[in-house]
């Protein structure tokens, strides 16, 4: 650790609610040298809602890579910088990654403040399993793209939380009830801690019928938390990566052959796999 050099701050910001800004994230904007923050214009929205007047750094996904270097040359020199997003955990879907990377190779001290995050502030009013769960951040654009991610993810057993937009909501439900079936469990957390907040929890063919019956619902910001696979429906037997490549290989060859190929791969009788692809087309 180099003891010349400055700190950078992780700093969580409101998701919705300015309110939800924490005592210690005010009090490090007032002591840092410098803000690093994704959209200066918004987070200077912010900051002059505090009262808080300090210069500004872009930072955002197109230039982290190549602006990182220097708020670590910054850093080094002494500066104590805090680095910011939008909204919520910088980091979490946001950048920051790169920074804090280097600063950690480079010795800088990083110190996190916890604070808001709209994937765990949705996990934690869901009702649906919170003690493991995988955050996977946004689905691809496209559906082809979105529903190979889907297959990948369709046996897991924990929580899976999404981010996902308002214009692509629609679509992105509708691959996953073709790809997750239409009676997984989901949960839809929009405009978390502002005005219009909805926590509303169904299948996802009734989600999707809930959705179609007004527009408004689609709209804002929101979360995805979907039911990991119960328990009784995983094939315990068969492990996940077995499943998968069943499931693959069966695209492309008759389901005997399929199950032939896997049962080499992994190590499981023919039959089973055999057995267990029939049960999954029926
Ligand atoms: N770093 C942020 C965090 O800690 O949650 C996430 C940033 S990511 C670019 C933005 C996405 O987070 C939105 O598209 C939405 O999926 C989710 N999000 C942010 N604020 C939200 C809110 N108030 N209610 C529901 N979802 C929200």
């Amino acid at each position: 650790m180099n003891d010349l050099s400055g700190i950078l701050y992780i700093v969580a910001t409101p998701i919705g609610n300015l309110q939800d800004i924490t005592q210690r994230a005010l009090n490090i904007f007032l002591q840092v040298d410098l803000i690093a923050a994704e959209d200066t214009r918004h987070s200077g929205l912010l900051l002059s809602h505090y009262g808080i007047k300090k210069p500004f750094f872009a930072l955002h996904d197109h230039n982290e890579q190549e602006k990182a270097h220097v708020l670590v040359e910054k850093l080094k020199q002494g500066s104590n910088i805090a680095l910011i997003s939008d909204a919520g955990t910088p980091l979490i879907s946001d950048p920051g990654f790169h920074l804090v990377r280097r600063c950690r190779e480079a010795g800088i001290r990083v110190v996190p403040l916890p604070g808001a995050c709209a994937a765990i502030s949705a996990l934690c009013a869901s009702g649906i399993a919170s003690d493991r769960f995988c955050f996977e951040g946004f689905l691809p654009a496209k559906s082809k793209a979105r529903k190979d991610k889907l297959e990948d993810l369709a046996e897991e057993a924990r929580t899976l939380i999404f981010y996902e937009s308002t214009h692509r909501i629609s679509d992105a439900l509708a691959d996953m009830q073709a790809v997750l079936g239409d009676d997984r469990y989901v949960v839809l957390a929009r405009e978390l801690s502002k005005t219009w907040e909805t926590i509303v929890g169904d299948t996802l063919k009734n989600l999707r019928q809930w959705l179609a019956e007004d527009p408004n619902r689609t709209k804002g910001e929101m979360v995805l938390i979907v039911e990991g696979k119960a328990k009784s429906e995983c094939n315990d037997d068969i492990s996940p990566q077995a499943v998968k490549a069943l499931k693959l290989i069966a695209k492309e060859l008759p389901l005997k052959k399929a199950a032939a190929i896997v049962a080499e791969l992994y190590g499981y009788k023919k039959n089973a796999l055999y057995q267990f692809g029939l049960a999954q087309s029926d």
